[in-house]
């Protein structure tokens, strides 16, 4: 383990003695009067509004200082004095040892003030426990000064915080270190357990527990003065004195101040240069702006989900249209822009299942351009197709909103006409066959062209019940308007014939 150097001689002494109950003072002051910087200290304390009270004459007297201060306080003195010397000795690369006391001093200060406000807590002695709290960090910077420049963010850090980071800078935290340090200089339970459970205070037997919630609410207040992050500090702070001297947010102003203020003090007594301690209304300031700066970069975030949802809004727009004009392609002829073959049996499949249920005749036209070979022949493949598209939109035309004109092959098409009987089909065909007989047609070389189309007919019959098999009546149907076309080529052209017989709706399913 890295740990800290040994007490100088002096302060050793004093340490050992002091665990002496027969020990006498004037032993004790001399020991004392052995290490003139400790000396000092002593004095300088003794003075201190703490160990002065409402005393007004000054002490001088190493002796008297150190009556005053009493065997335990000196013993912890001298503790904070010894691990003063050892940080000064040691290697801490860039680690700035004034700030490092600093902070010391505020946990110092903070813990008398927190022990002021809970009976039982000698304000004395937790202002030891204060001050010895972080000493855990001395020995982590000994082990690695490497790391000493990254401290300047943790200490800044909220204590919860901080933790996690010295786990990951030095795989422990001060808290382990101080429990090091606790063994090696054999420290009293009563300043020992509060420094190494601070963070679980309820983890400690009872008599020392409170001291050790005061070292953790001293903690986290002092972190009030030194933290980048005044908001989520303060909050901490208000939750944590409400709950240990039942603090509420305006004593909790005020012991912050009078922090700031004791800071001073004390910082001067042990011979630590301190600045300026922030006031309670600045780090309110602080905590309120960075809420401010908070909310707006919670507005700036919520425009940016706006932004992103309208994009992604125009971009599903977007795409359900591609989708839209992809699904019209699929069944749509390119040449005509008539419904495909594949489309006209799917609406032929609808409609059988319409029939199905609420039992309506269907008939089925088939139409087939008469000598179409001899157009592209004659005039070519471009006319031939400016005459198909006119053929196309001609039979569309005549047929109702319901019906299905399609085009199913080359020079084919096809209408499906639901709620029609033969007789309607018969006249919707011959509808259709006269009017592209009188097509105006023109071919390229500027002939009069005339066109004639050869119909079949065929129709769904009645009853409409019992099972059928839906593809083997749609095959059939389309079949039978087939077979009458074949019979108007074969009796001469531009007729239309209908099928002999209705396609039977029931019988079908064994086919
Ligand atoms: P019939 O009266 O017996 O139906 O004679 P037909 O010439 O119309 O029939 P046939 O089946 O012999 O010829 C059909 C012609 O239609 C052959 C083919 O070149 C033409 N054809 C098929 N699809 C297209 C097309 O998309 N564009 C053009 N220009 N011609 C097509
Ligand atoms: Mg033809
Ligand atoms: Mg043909």
């Amino acid at each position: 383990m890295a740990s800290l150097p040994a007490p100088p001689r002096a302060l050793a002494s004093i340490l050992d003695a002091a665990s002496d109950p027969d020990v006498q003072i004037d032993s004790l002051a001399r020991m004392v009067a052995a290490d003139p910087s400790f000396a000092a200290v002593v004095l300088k304390t003794a003075n201190t509004t703490r160990y002065r009270g409402s005393r007004q004459e000054p002490i001088t007297d190493l002796r008297q200082a150190t009556l005053r201060l009493g065997v335990r306080s000196l013993r912890n003195y001298a503790l904070c004095h010894t691990a003063r010397c050892c940080a000064a000795s040691g290697d801490l690369g860039e680690f700035d040892l004034n700030q490092f006391w600093e902070d010391c001093v505020r946990r110092a200060v903070a813990a008398e003030l927190l022990a002021e406000h809970l009976h039982g807590v000698d304000p004395r002695e937790a202002f030891t426990v204060g001050l010895l709290l972080e000493v855990g960090v001395v020995v982590l910077m000994m082990a690695h000064p490497e790391h000493a420049g990254a401290w300047g963010d943790v200490q800044h850090a909220e204590p919860i915080v901080r933790l996690s980071q010295e786990l990951v800078l030095f795989g422990r935290t001060h808290a382990d270190t101080n429990a090091e340090l606790a063994e090696e200089w054999q420290l009293p339970d009563e300043i020992a357990l509060p420094l190494i459970h601070h963070h679980n205070a309820d983890s400690v037997p009872t008599p020392l527990r409170d001291m050790a919630r005061v070292a953790a609410g001293a903690e986290t207040l002092a972190s009030v003065l030194s933290s980048h992050d005044k908001r989520s500090t303060l909050d901490r702070a208000n939750h944590q004195l409400a709950d240990l001297i039942g603090a509420d947010t305006d004593k909790v102003s005020e012991i912050v101040d009078a922090l700031g203020q004791r800071v001073q003090d004390a910082a001067e007594a042990l011979g630590i240069h301190v600045g300026e301690q922030p006031r309670m209304e600045d780090i309110l300031k602080a905590a309120n702006q960075s809420l401010v700066n908070m909310n707006l970069s919670y507005e700036d975030l919520v425009r940016r989900l706006e932004a992103l949802i309208i994009e992604k809004e125009a971009l599903a727009a977007q795409l359900d249209e591609r989708n839209r004009e992809l699904q019209r392609l699929s069944v749509t002829d390119t040449l005509t822009q008539l419904p495909n073959r594949r489309e006209l049996f799917r609406r032929l499949n609808d409609e059988l299942h319409r029939i199905k249920r609420h039992g309506t005749s269907l008939a089925m036209v088939v139409a087939d351009i008469d000598h179409f070979k001899r157009i592209n022949d004659t005039w070519g493949h471009v006319f031939g197709d400016e005459v198909l598209t006119k053929v196309a939109t001609t039979l569309g035309g005549c047929a109702r909103t319901n019906d299905v004109v399609a085009r199913v092959g080359g020079e084919e098409f096809a209408a499906l006409l639901p709620n029609t009987d033969l007789r309607g089909g018969a006249t919707l065909a011959n509808r259709m066959r006269v009017s592209v007989s009188r097509l105006p047609l023109t071919a390229p070389d500027g002939q009069t062209v005339r066109i004639t189309v050869s119909f079949g007919i065929a129709w769904l019959q009645g009853p409409w019940r019992g099972p059928t098999n839906i593809e083997a009546v749609s095959t059939q149907l389309y079949s039978a308007a087939d077979g009458a076309l074949y019979h108007s080529k074969k009796n001469g052209r531009n007729r239309v014939t209908p099928s002999t017989d209705a396609v039977p709706w029931a019988q079908d399913v064994a086919a």
